[in-house]
């Protein structure tokens, strides 16, 4: 169990980040899920919680989606649902149980940008932006491309305002374990876009693929070539949970399943 020797209660995002910058063993506290699996012994734990940062919000181009906002509320979101279908209640679902996603945090997930996370390849999928307290805002994908992690605030995510089809596929040695792999698909017009996760590496746009589908007329004729295309595309590993010969394998009909899915 991880432990602090002082607790800050923020009352502005202001005092939150320079609290955090003040000494290197202080800490911003999403959900506390992951850091309870610690044994690290902190400085200064700086509460969130009393700075409205718990919202899914309508704007005029975008949904904004508050760090402190859980799984829970993601899964069971109306708008969520109209602009993007289910792809967050099937991403979600299967993550513990519901008290657990009733805790856990979007903006800690993806800060931490963990490699075997659910929901971040559905934010890439969705062309999200990340906005940082102190960095300001930049792509999701640029974010998760940069390899060293900033002594930031994840404010908020911001996910462009297109109604699309979409579909999560994933698979689980069992119920509630981390998937061995994962993939989120998002179909506006004719684009597809195509993210994948758990390789078991952080999740990455498979570019290529994609590009195979939107320069093609009849994107169902593509459905073959992707298939053996998208396992060179996207680098893919092995560890505890699958060999990376079993994900190339996973990744291929995962993939001809979700574009079939967009495609309905
Ligand atoms: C047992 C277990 C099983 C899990 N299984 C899955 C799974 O199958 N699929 C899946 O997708 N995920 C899984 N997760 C991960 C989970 O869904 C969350 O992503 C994770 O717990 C982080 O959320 P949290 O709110 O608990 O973060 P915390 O534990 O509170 O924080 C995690 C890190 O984020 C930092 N942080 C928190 N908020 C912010 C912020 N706003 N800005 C900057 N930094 C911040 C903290 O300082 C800390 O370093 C699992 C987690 C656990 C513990």
């Amino acid at each position: 169990m991880f432990s602090f020797s002082k607790f800050f209660l923020a009352s502005s995002l202001e005092e939150a980040y320079s609290e955090l910058l003040k000494n290197k063993k202080n800490i911003i506290l999403g959900g506390t899920s992951y850091l309870r699996m610690g044994n690290t012994s902190w400085n200064t734990a700086i509460d969130l919680s009393n700075l409205n940062l718990n919202y899914i919000l309508e704007k005029e181009d975008f949904i904004s989606i508050g760090a402190m906002t859980t799984f829970r509320s993601l899964e069971t979101n109306s708008l969520l649902k109209d602009y993007f279908g289910e792809i967050f209640n099937t991403a979600l679902k299967d993550i513990i149980g519901v008290q657990f996603r009733t805790n856990v945090t979007v903006g800690a997930t993806v800060f931490s940008k963990y490699g075997f996370s659910d929901l971040i390849p559905v934010l890439l999928a969705l062309d999200s932006k990340v906005k940082l307290f102190n960095g300001g805002i930049l792509t999701l994908e640029s974010f998760l491309n940069e390899s060293d992690i900033r002594r930031d605030i994840l404010v908020e995510i911001l996910i462009p305002k297109k109604v699309c089809k979409t579909s999560f596929q994933c698979v689980r040695k069992s119920k509630t374990d981390y998937s061995i792999i994962n993939l989120a698909i998002c179909k506006f017009d004719n684009s597809i876009t195509i993210a994948v996760g758990s390789r078991p590496g952080k999740a990455i746009l498979a570019r290529k693929t994609m590009d195979i589908f939107n320069h093609s007329e009849n994107i169902e004729n593509e459905i073959i070539n992707a298939m053996k295309y998208i396992g060179n595309e996207i680098p893919l590993d092995s560890n505890m949970r699958g060999s990376k010969s079993y994900r190339e394998l996973l990744l291929a009909a995962l993939l001809r399943k979700g574009i079939q899915e967009v495609l309905n």
